[in-house]
């Protein structure tokens, strides 16, 4: 199969970077092509939905539009053009209308820096994937559960990503692949619980999508389906009444969805949450701290908050991964334990996630303050959110 470039700025050419008016005569004009072709491409005024074809003239324009609000915000685009030379960089028009300004959090998530090249510390791989990788694309590192990737794609390339090695990087995962690693599944009844990951598998079309899960739901001994997207924050309009029908005939099947800032939380990413839990999907989220998005426990405690509003019920805080090229995202752990800290307790327990390190090879280990000052057979000495200390007796 030829192989098709997926660098989304790769395609930039000097032409590109007319300010609109300059090629288009006005602006308006502009925004008219772009939406005619979008309507054309998809039906929907998100093109960048699920084909990674080389851009034809709409997925360009949009392409075209991006880099230059970039270049209008300031941006170092000589610099962003080095950097994808190295890691893909794609972001869809609806996270991009987030930005307010340069380096803001939404910007730092989704605009190349060159500080992902200045990274000498971290290894590429630090959660030994490849090494409790099994079969091409399914990872089984906990005795019940495994990982299937399912798509190489994403509807943006995060900055911070823990699988920066292999986002965006071939076109897609050959379905030949998914269907040894279901295989895998199948002579594996001790494996009860799966997750789908990628890359985004919300970037598979609905009939790929669906080939899997019937597949899956085949296997008797397999109890639980997870699906893990960023799809419903960075490209709402990609969850569909005919994607939201066909998941829900594959029940019990869950959905993590990553989301980093409140921002994230507006009215196109809760109209596809409410879709996703009026179709029976248990939602939950997962959030990475990440220095200068979220690093404050008034972000993260209004993030937590909205996403019970939108029903998705705060699951995981991640510890920034220690992946190649994105040392500049790392906070401490203490800091992490203090946000946590200050946002258990003080806000309803439903708003509250586990904070997790996944420890290099290690996997998942959560992480508390420190609770409990005192423990023996008698009692256990505690300290509440407060910091006030109580005794509470073991039964005698
Ligand atoms: S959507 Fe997920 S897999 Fe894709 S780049 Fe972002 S963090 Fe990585």
């Amino acid at each position: 199969m030829k192989f098709r470039n997926p660098y989304f700025f790769r395609f930039i050419t000097p032409e590109d970077l007319l300010p609109p008016e300059e090629l288009y005569g006005t602006k308006e004009k502009m925004v008219t092509c772009i939406n005619r072709i979008s309507h054309r491409d998809n039906g929907d005024s998100e093109s960048e939905g699920t084909s990674d074809e080389p851009p034809d003239s709409g997925q360009r324009l949009q392409n075209f539009s991006v880099f230059n609000s970039l270049h209008n915000l300031g941006a170092d685009l000589q610099g962003i053009k080095k950097v994808t030379k190295v890691y893909p960089a794609k972001i869809s028009r609806h996270f991009f209308s987030l930005i307010k300004e340069k380096d803001d959090p939404i910007w730092k998530q989704c605009v190349p820096s060159l500080a992902e090249l200045q990274d000498n510390v971290n290894s590429a791989d630090p959660l030994r994937e490849e090494r409790d990788t099994k079969v091409p694309g399914l990872v089984h590192r906990y005795p019940d559960r495994v990982l299937l990737l399912v798509s190489s794609k994403c509807a943006m390339y995060c900055r911070f990503c823990t699988r920066k090695r292999k986002v965006g990087k071939i076109q897609q995962i050959p379905m030949e692949q998914i269907e040894g690693g279901i295989e895998y599944i199948r002579q594996h009844p001790e494996v009860r619980d799966v997750i789908l990951s990628g890359g985004d598998p919300l970037m598979r079309e609905d009939w790929e999508l669906e080939y899997i899960l019937k597949k899956l739901r085949d296997i008797k001994h397999l109890d639980i389906i997870r699906i893990g997207t960023r799809v419903p924050c960075v490209l709402p309009s990609r969850v569909t009444k005919h994607l939201c029908d066909m998941l829900k005939k594959y029940h019990p099947l869950y959905m993590n969805i990553h989301f980093n800032h409140p921002a994230e939380v507006n009215s196109e990413s809760r109209r596809a949450c409410e879709m996703l839990a009026d179709s029976g999907i248990p939602l939950g989220s997962q959030t990475v701290l990440l220095k200068g998005v979220n690093d404050s426990p008034e972000i993260l405690k209004e993030l937590m908050q909205k996403l019970v509003q939108i029903r998705v019920k705060p699951y995981y805080l991640y510890q920034c991964d220690l992946v190649k090229g994105v040392e500049h995202f790392r906070t401490t752990v203490q800091e992490g334990l203090a946000i946590i800290k200050s946002i258990q307790g003080y806000t309803s327990g439903l708003c509250c996630p586990h904070f997790i390190i996944d420890s290099p090879g290690g996997g998942k280990v959560p992480l508390l303050p420190e609770y409990v000052e005192d423990i023996n057979e008698e009692k256990i000495v505690l300290r509440n959110y407060l910091g006030e200390r109580y005794v509470y007796p073991n039964p005698r």
